[in-house]
């Protein structure tokens, strides 16, 4: 298959084994929301793909190639980039810096692109990155992910503690990208939100795989849903 998959993944921290056979599925171009109650294993799911926590079984591959024992480096260089929870601003440095961090000779994602496309980053340039609101940040750390040329990216809950109107700008960022054919999987717990800016779900609970639907049947039957993850939408 053309994209990244899971094969009955199994990771652990410690003694406390976490992801229990998760397999799954992100096809070339595809956008995928992983849902589930706190503490199911999403946030788990993505370190794990992005090689910060190595796991004790299973396979993870991209177009085919064998990634499940790489380093996190090189995993970023194969186009699997990660935009984690906290966002990893440098927040002592301007934005402009934070971008130029990952410029580099012959990238696709230059900042140019990403100002051409993006021009909401425009704004942000000259200014410190711990001065930046929560949702300014979190399109900061979007930009800086995309001059990695990824060719999936993961999203851990990037609407998390925005502003409304912040929540918007976000999800415009991402249908926008969606747009241009990027895979992304999308870590995210307002069920709206998910069922919006994804095609197909995956449902954790308890470290498992305990459903998973294209977006539009999640969002016809909410009973099932409620059961999985005990709100309503
Ligand atoms: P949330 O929405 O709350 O972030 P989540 O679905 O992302 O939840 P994870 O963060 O993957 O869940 O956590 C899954 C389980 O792993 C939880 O029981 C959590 O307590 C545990 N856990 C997470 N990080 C660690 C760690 N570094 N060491 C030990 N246990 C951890």
């Amino acid at each position: 298959m053309s994209g990244l998959s899971l094969k009955d993944v199994n990771a652990a921290y410690g003694k406390s084994h976490i992801l229990h056979d998760v397999s799954l599925e992100i096809a070339s171009g595809q956008v995928v929301t992983l849902l589930g109650r706190n503490g199911a294993g999403k946030t788990t799911t993505i370190r794990t793909i992005a090689g910060l926590l190595e796991p004790l079984s299973g396979s993870i591959r991209l177009d085919g190639e064998d990634l499940t024992r790489l380093r996190a480096d090189q995993i970023v260089r194969r186009g699997v980039v990660c935009v984690t929870e906290g966002r990893g601003v440098f927040t002592h440095l301007t934005a402009r810096e934070n971008l130029e961090l990952v410029e580099r000779k012959g990238q696709d994602w230059t900042l140019e692109r990403v100002l051409d496309e993006f021009p909401i980053v425009q704004p942000l340039l000259s200014r410190p990155g711990g001065g930046l609101s929560g949702g300014e940040q979190q399109i900061l750390a979007i930009a800086r992910a995309l001059m990695l040329d990824p060719r999936v990216l993961l999203l851990d809950e990037p609407s998390q503690g925005l502003a409304p109107v912040m929540v918007e700008r976000v999800l415009d960022v991402l249908a926008r990208l969606r747009a241009s054919g990027l895979s992304m999987l999308i870590v995210e717990q307002k069920l709206d939100i998910a069922l919006e800016v994804a095609e197909y779900a995956y449902v954790l609970e308890n470290g498992r795989v305990a459903l998973h639907a294209p977006c539009s049947e999640l969002s016809a039957d909410p009973a099932i849903v409620n059961r999985f993850l005990g709100v309503s939408i």
